[in-house]
C-alpha cells in the first residue's frame, strides 16, 4: 500500500467483504456497490488521496490485510470496538447498529430474547460482532453448546443455510437483516440492542490518512452528500 501519488496526495486501495448488503455486495453486472463504496468513495474525493482501488476479502481477513499493507483502508461495515482498536485505529464513526435475530419463513421458530436460542442452532459470520454476541451471551454463558454453532466466512451462507432449515437462526447486524428480509425467505424476530457504530479502519500509524478521512466525512455529512447516499441506499 501507500504507493507515492504522482502530483498532490498518495494512492490508496480500500478493503471491503462483498455479501453484506445494502453496504457491499455484487450487482447483477457482477460489479462492487453499496453504500460504504459509495460513501468511501465520497470521502476519499473531499482528500488529497486518491482511490487505486477496491480489494475483495473474507470479513476475518480484513484487519491482517490492513496489517500487512496489502490495502491501506478497510469499509466494510465494520463496528469499532476496543477489542480492534489494539490492532488498528478507526475514522468517525458513520452508521449506527445493533444486532437482530434472523429466522426462517418456513419455520415456526420465533424467538424474543436470546434466552430462546438456547439449545438451537445458531449461525453467525467468523470474527464478527454477531459471532461474538453468540460466544459472550450464549455460549459462555453455557446456554448453547459450541456444536450448534456455525461459523460462515460469509453471511450469505448463513442465510441460505436458515431458508434450507439447516439452523434455525442468524446473528447479525439489523440493517443488513432487514436488507435481507425483503431479498430472502427470512424474517427479523427480535433486535438486540448493541449500540454499535462503524468506521472505516486505517493503520495504526498512518494519523495523516485517519484524518483526512475524518475531515472528509465531516465535509459529506454537512454538504448533503452522506444525505443523499444514504438514501440511496436505505428506504427509511
Ligand atoms: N458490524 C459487524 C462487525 O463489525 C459486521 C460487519 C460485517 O460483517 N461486514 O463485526
Amino acid at each position: 500500500g501507500c504507493m507515492g501519488g504522482g502530483s498532490g496526495g498518495q494512492t490508496i486501495v480500500a478493503g471491503t467483504a462483498p455479501g453484506f448488503p445494502p453496504f457491499e455486495m455484487k450487482n447483477e453486472d457482477g460489479e462492487l456497490v453499496g453504500f460504504d463504496i459509495d460513501l468511501f468513495e465520497a470521502v476519499v474525493d473531499e482528500t488529497d488521496y486518491t482511490l487505486e482501488e477496491w480489494s475483495e476479502f473474507e470479513f476475518s481477513s480484513l484487519i491482517p490485510a490492513l496489517q500487512n499493507d496489502r490495502i491501506d483502508a478497510i469499509a466494510a461495515a465494520m463496528t469499532i470496538n476496543e477489542e480492534r482498536q489494539e490492532t488498528i485505529s478507526f475514522s468517525d464513526p458513520y452508521y449506527n447498529a445493533d444486532q437482530s435475530i434472523l429466522v426462517a419463513n418456513n419455520s415456526d421458530f420465533r424467538p424474543e430474547s436470546l434466552d430462546d436460542l438456547s439449545g438451537q442452532r445458531v449461525g453467525a459470520q467468523e470474527g464478527t460482532t454477531g459471532a461474538g454476541v453468540v460466544n459472550s451471551e450464549l455460549i459462555e454463558e453455557g446456554k448453547l453448546d459450541e456444536s450448534n454453532f456455525n461459523t460462515y466466512g460469509n453471511y450469505v451462507f448463513a442465510v441460505e443455510d436458515l431458508e434450507n432449515g439447516n439452523i434455525d437462526a442468524v446473528v447479525l447486524d439489523q440493517p443488513v437483516a432487514q436488507t435481507f428480509e425483503s431479498q430472502r425467505d427470512v424474517q427479523v424476530a427480535f433486535v438486540y440492542e448493541t449500540g454499535e457504530r462503524y468506521g472505516f479502519g486505517i493503520r495504526q500509524d498512518d494519523s495523516d490518512l485517519q484524518s483526512a478521512l475524518n475531515d472528509g466525512l465531516a465535509t459529506v455529512q454537512d454538504n448533503g452528500t452522506y444525505e443523499e447516499i444514504r438514501n440511496e441506499w436505505f428506504s427509511d
